[in-house]
């Protein structure tokens, strides 16, 4: 019987039950690809590796209750439990999805899938009356995902989700922005949850994982059936490294909200900066939305620097305490571009028809002390406002502070 548990005792102990036999406190990874069976055809709990592995269940069991579920899947990363979900699917099935998608989701869609009779229609679901206007006779899914990527736009989920099921149409919230620590899709009304556990449930930034989480008996079924079927798990040793980041997931992520929250207030009122997003900032226009769902408001924030590219690149030769880097979610703070980087498949009018510019900053904020974090930003943000692009030495001689260290 699982008891109802505060997150971060669950986070402590799910899946944390010492070791039968040993007693080990921290579960071994067990690398067996094949597991000895007492008499032929009794379906013994474990089998083969691929099918189920006592490490990987672990964390599927400690995912699970994590989001108030009752099954958890794990995969070898996020876009293969996207992969899995998708396979679910009838070939002649409709998806409606939220527009501003992971890239990666994006690509699955539109490149892949499309080629197995897979369509998608894109809507802004921050307007639940967009949403209910796009589903169909064969919609299978309505996909969400909330706070986006990077514009950090808010979606409400229990009301979408209730539009959804009135229709007989199943929904899925990528919860990996938020974490199950701020947001519980499942308790909104969500029926699977999708995770990349690459991102905040490890924390540091050293392993790829994924995972699909429902409390529906029929899906689970489906789900247990293609990740045996498909194959794309993760190895033992990952899932106990998973297993291992989700120890601390309370901690981590309660700190990299505190400290986004006080980025995001510092630069809000910067005059450099047309635009600051965070959702925990009044002037966000889901910011009652994600107060309503979620119980802090995340560790990302995008920032738009005035001057575009040359703004961008002189913000990154002078900033120190963030990395230039794909990914979130880490104990690092990284910085990403997101028109070269996570959005470059994004046609550039589409691009900036979301809000995504030249100029456009994502994040991700670390565990960093959060003054060395401001006063590094502060810094490179004065250089990138800075209309001198030359050298260093020309900058002294005119006097101009923010070009100095880039000499
Ligand atoms: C990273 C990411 C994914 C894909 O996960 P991988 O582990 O990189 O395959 C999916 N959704 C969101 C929101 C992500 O940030």
């Amino acid at each position: 019987m699982t008891i109802a548990r505060h997150l971060a005792t669950a986070c402590v102990r799910a899946g944390g039950d010492p070791e039968p036999g040993t007693n080990a406190l921290v579960p071994s990874v067990c690398s067996a690809t094949t597991f000895a069976q007492d008499l032929p055809g009794r379906s013994p709990t474990y089998c083969y590796g691929r099918t189920g592995n006592p490490t990987r269940a672990r964390l599927e069991s400690a995912l699970a209750e994590l989001e108030g579920a009752r099954f958890g899947f794990a995969f070898a990363s996020g876009l293969a439990a996207v992969d899995a979900l998708l396979h679910t699917l009838d070939s002649d099935s409709h998806i409606v999805a939220s527009q501003d998608l992971y890239g990666g989701c994006h690509r699955q869609f539109t490149k892949l899938w499309s080629r197995y009779g897979l369509r998608v229609t894109f809507v802004d679901a921050t307007d639940p009356a967009l949403v209910a206007a796009a589903i169909e006779p064969t919609t299978k899914l309505l996909w969400l995902e909330t706070p986006s990527n990077p514009l950090l736009r808010i979606t409400p989920i229990s009301r979408l989700c209730s539009i959804a099921r009135e229709r007989g149409v199943h929904s899925v919230v990528d919860n990996t922005f938020a974490t199950p620590i701020l947001q519980r899709p499942i308790e909104l009304g969500a029926d699977i949850v999708l995770h990349s556990t690459t991102k905040y449930v490890s924390g540091h930034c050293d392993v790829l994982g994924g995972a699909l989480i429902t409390d529906d008996p029929a899906l689970a079924e489906s789900f247990k059936y293609v990740q045996n079927a498909v194959g794309a798990v993760p190895s033992p040793a990952d899932a106990a490294l998973l297993l291992r980041g989700l120890r601390t997931l309370h901690l981590r992520v309660e700190r990299h909200c505190q400290s986004a929250g006080f980025i995001a207030d510092a630069l809000s009122h910067d005059p450099r900066l047309p635009r600051v997003v965070y959702p925990g900032l009044r002037s966000h226009p889901g910011h009652r939305v994600a107060a309503s769902q979620m119980s802090a408001f995340g560790g990302l924030l995008t920032i738009q620097l005035d001057g575009g590219r040359d703004a961008v690149d002189r913000f990154a030769k002078r900033v120190r305490l963030w990395t230039l880097a794909e990914s979130l979610g880490g104990f690092k703070s990284l910085w990403c571009h997101p028109a070269t980087m996570t959005h470059a498949a994004v046609e550039a009018e589409e691009r900036e028809r979301i809000g995504i510019t030249e100029g456009t900053i994502r994040l991700s904020v670390g565990l960093e002390d959060a003054r060395d974090l401001t006063a590094d930003l502060l810094t490179a943000i004065e250089a990138a406002s800075s209309s001198c692009g030359t050298t260093g030495d020309h900058c002294r001689a005119n006097g101009a502070v923010a070009c100095e260290v880039t000499a």
